[in-house]
């Protein structure tokens, strides 16, 4: 594990290391340093945000979507301005809201009140971003690029002249991508991988795997892969007809399920419901009294 807060990325902008180097329950960001000081994501760690702070006033949040690992700092910096997709600003805005996004009830153990203490955060979305809109602070310009599929409304944002993209959570992760929201869309999460790999950003920055300068298009396409593999392990399993609960059991997704337990199988069951009416729609797979089928 890092203990360094900052790397130059160039000369307003930097990376900001999240406390366990940007793992769940923390993520990484960037800091812009131009006119205004300005950061994407405030899930670094409540200490890290602080000695930002005591190096200058930050005016101004970006959130790529509303995830409590990305938005849950900002509520150690009460006076900034927060900026957020239009599609995911209704989950910051109220908890409700957040709950319905999410599927999420309190009988599933979430929030942790450890990692994420007072629960859901909500505050107010200052400006709604939309696509392709650039950001303009100055020294440095920014374009927002939609990328939904994580979250309705999730933004990655983009330096042309460098070639350097922030992708939030379309993170490089080995876990793969991850759509455990009601509100995720597996196809979407698939458009938007794809539209990065056309992108062929120099640099990519990532909120969960730090900095990634080799082989960017190779390991966008590898983790693009992995929902192709979970289709394929699903079509295998229905070579039986199995039920929803019965595919869960073969934690496919999540190889194992962390404590709470209910929690994790929450999140596959959602993931794997998105795969089946995925398959479906292909024409691989069919229902037939509340069990699932491959075709022969
Ligand atoms: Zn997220």
């Amino acid at each position: 594990m890092s203990d360094k807060l900052l790397t130059e990325l160039l000369p307003n902008l930097y990376f900001v290391h999240g406390k366990l180097s940007g793992r769940f329950p923390y993520s990484n960001g960037l800091m812009i340093d131009a006119e205004e000081r300005v950061l994407v994501d405030t899930g670094f760690g409540r200490s890290r945000i602080e000695e930002i702070m005591d190096s200058g006033e930050v005016k101004v949040i970006i959130n790529t979507h509303y995830h409590l690992d990305h938005v849950f700092g900002n509520k150690y910096i009460p006076h900034a301005k927060i900026w957020a997709h239009k599609l995911d600003a209704p989950a910051l805005r109220s908890s409700k809201q957040f709950m319905k996004y999410t599927g999420l009830n309190e009988n599933l153990g979430f929030p942790d009140p450890i990692r994420f203490p007072g629960g859901p955060y909500s505050c107010e979305v200052d400006r709604e971003l939309v696509d392709g809109e650039i950001l303009d602070f100055g020294a440095l310009r920014l374009q927002v690029i939609h990328t939904p599929g994580h979250t309705p409304g999730h933004i990655a944002l983009y330096e042309p002249q460098a070639g350097i993209l922030f992708s939030g959570d379309i993170d490089l992760t080995p876990f793969g991508p991850w759509y455990g929201n009601l509100c995720s869309d597996l196809e979407e999460f698939i458009g938007s991988i794809r539209y990065l790999i056309e992108l062929n950003p120099k640099v990519l920055v990532t909120s969960h795997s730090g900095i990634i300068t080799d082989n960017i298009t190779t390991r966008l396409k590898e983790y693009l892969e992995i929902l192709n593999i979970r289709d394929h392990q699903i079509i295998e399993y229905l070579q039986v007809a199995k039920t929803v609960e019965e595919l869960v059991d073969q934690k496919i997704i999540y190889t194992r399920f962390p404590e709470p337990q209910r929690l994790y199988r929450f999140f596959e069951e959602v993931m794997i419901r998105k795969h089946l009416q995925y398959l479906i729609g292909q024409g691989k797979v069919y229902t037939l009294n509340q069990t699932f089928k491959a075709f022969d």
